[in-house]
């Protein structure tokens, strides 16, 4: 399992991220989100303009979709 954490203040809504990880979706404001229903998803909240999810499985989409990220707004960080 691993969270991710995505900073929609810093989001331009370029969506590099979702073609790397189908888990991100663009929301009814044009800016990412995480899809609470995609297949290893295990937990989604928002705490301000912060969204934390939790996944599970493999790892390398959502760092590849961190990584692709122009604004640095997608933190993946391997759960304990
Ligand atoms: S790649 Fe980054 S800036 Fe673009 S939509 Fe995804 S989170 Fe937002």
């Amino acid at each position: 399992m691993f969270r991710v954490e995505l900073d929609r203040e810093a989001c331009d809504g370029i969506f590099a991220c979702l073609v790397r990880d189908d888990r991100f979706v663009e929301d009814d404001a044009g800016l990412a989100t995480v899809d609470p229903t995609a297949e290893g998803v295990v937990d989604v909240e928002r705490a301000g303009e912060r969204v934390i999810a939790t996944f599970d499985g493999d790892v390398e989409d959502a760092t590849l979709a961190a990584r692709a990220c122009p604004p640095d707004a997608i933190t993946v960080r391997e759960e304990p």
